[in-house]
């Protein structure tokens, strides 16, 4: 093919936006292990997960079939205001570095939630609006997830209650007001609406909360509440299908400059943006017709991959959820403090588990100061300030672009630049007074999280 001129800017056309989902478990050979009952450790049935969430979305957890699922119309025009997603030639980022390698990046930022978020919330107030339901429920942690909630569901005229982690909710006002904006309820967590809210001030009085406690609250309000489902933001089959619409376009773009990709970087919370931005990529990886590095990019803190156990857990502290498989640190691991609250959670998407259970992808964990001298120098040449979660693979990406250098090798690496991090100013302000730490967890420490799996023989 003929050598086009890259722009610094690769956008789809309307007409080329991708119309459906890719379903990446539908090329495993090895698919995730089901998701179990807590109560009987059987395999989930449709109708047991029913209660808790909409109908179409239990199809589509449980689907592994189908590899292909159109995107609804009303879904689509959604898209239409934020999407397609720029994919951004980091030129400057190369000039600086003086690399040869050639480095991409997926930005999911350009909306007011701030990050690729938006791409499963506003699926999942789809379907639940389709369902008649009154409205939904789901936990936040830092806020970017109930943010996008807020916004998907204002724009179906659903009720939104959010549970945020109680220190989030203090720290972080002005995520909360957005969310109030967009119509949503906020209510901070643990609180004295739930019975398990209430069992938890009173074991734990003065408690700032946690994910996996929101987590309980959100759920138990859905299933208490006629006319309410739970939603759920990152970890789930559901939200990985939603978000592969980043890798579709990203292959797009890089198909129509004939640019193949030689190593896809992306951070990993729970794995979802990962999960989206790789599904086209690793869909050919396992059918045999290209290959590619990729690599999931965790917080050092807080390293399910890299030291965690692949084991049936608990995606909640109060145990309600449905269980797992997946690289786990525990659903009784406390992460230490850390400024990527969308990394925080103890668990890992059980798709992307059994890839990298089966080695199709590899894992690095970062320590937050190298995270946010990445985040710095990336800022300054071009232009976007990144979200503490997006400059793990940022990291990554310039690391490798560095080896590049060094070998003058002329590889092409694309990253995933999931948001924003205009709400995250406390985080950089601790990076610039040079006070920020780097915590990282001992094998004790590990060990209390690990003793506290559930005993699972499957
Ligand atoms: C939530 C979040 C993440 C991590 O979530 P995944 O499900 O692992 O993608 C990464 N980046 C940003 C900006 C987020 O808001």
């Amino acid at each position: 093919m003929e050598e086009k001129k890259i722009p610094y800017k690769i956008y789809l056309d309307e007409s080329e936006m991708p119309k459906q989902w890719y379903n990446l478990r539908a090329d495993m050979k090895n698919k995730p292990a089901p998701l179990l009952n807590p109560g009987t450790l059987q395999p989930l049935k449709a109708e047991e997960l029913a209660p808790i969430f909409c109908e179409e979305l239990v199809a589509q957890e449980l689907d592994e079939d189908t590899k292909f699922v159109d995107i609804p119309e009303e879904i689509l025009d959604f898209y239409k205001m934020y999407r397609p997603s720029p994919l951004v030639r980091a030129y400057y980022l190369e000039k600086a570095l003086g690399t040869p390698a050639k480095i991409y990046y997926k930005f999911e930022g350009n909306n007011t939630s701030g990050s690729h978020k938006l791409n499963s919330a506003i699926a999942q107030a789809y379907y639940a609006k389709k369902q008649g339901l009154k409205g939904v429920t789901t936990e936040t942690g830092a806020g970017q997830w109930g943010t996008a909630l807020s916004m998907a569901c204002s724009y179906f005229g659903l009720d939104c209650k959010v549970y945020m982690v109680k220190c989030s909710y203090e720290q972080k006002p002005f995520r909360r007001e957005v969310m109030r904006t967009y119509g949503a309820d906020v209510t901070p967590s643990p609180s004295e609406n739930t019975e398990i809210g209430k069992k938890i001030l009173a074991e734990h009085p003065g408690t700032t909360g946690s994910l996996g406690c929101a987590i309980s609250e959100a759920v138990e309000v859905a299933t208490t509440n006629e006319g309410y489902r739970y939603v759920l933001g990152s970890v789930l089959n559901q939200v990985l299908l939603h978000q592969s619409i980043i890798g579709l376009e990203t292959k797009k773009a890089l198909d129509k400059y004939g640019i193949k990709p030689d190593i896809i970087i992306g951070c990993a919370g729970g794995g979802s943006n990962l999960g989206g931005l790789i599904a086209p990529f690793m869909g050919e990886k396992l059918r045999g017709e290209a290959d590619y590095r990729i690599i999931a990019v965790e917080p050092a803190s807080c390293p399910s991959f890299t030291r965690g156990k692949f084991a049936y857990d608990f995606a909640d502290t109060g145990m309600i959820c449905p269980l797992a498989k997946m690289y786990t640190l525990g659903s009784g691991f406390i992460p230490s403090a850390n400024h990527a609250g969308g990394l925080r959670f103890h668990g890992m998407s059980s798709t992307l588990s059994q890839l990298y259970h089966d080695k199709y992808m590899e894992a690095i964990a970062v320590e937050q100061t190298a995270v946010f001298d990445a985040a710095t120098q990336f800022a300054r040449v071009e232009g976007i300030l990144p979200a503490p979660e997006s400059s793990h693979a940022i990291r990554v990406a310039i690391d490798e672009a560095l080896k590049c250098k060094e070998t003058g090798e002329e590889k092409t690496i694309v990253f995933g630049l999931t948001g924003t991090g205009y709400f995250d100013m406390y985080a950089y302000q601790s990076f610039n007074d040079g006070k920020m730490g780097d915590y990282i967890p001992t094998d004790e420490d590990l060990a209390v999280g690990f003793a506290g799996l559930p005993k699972v023989d499957i």
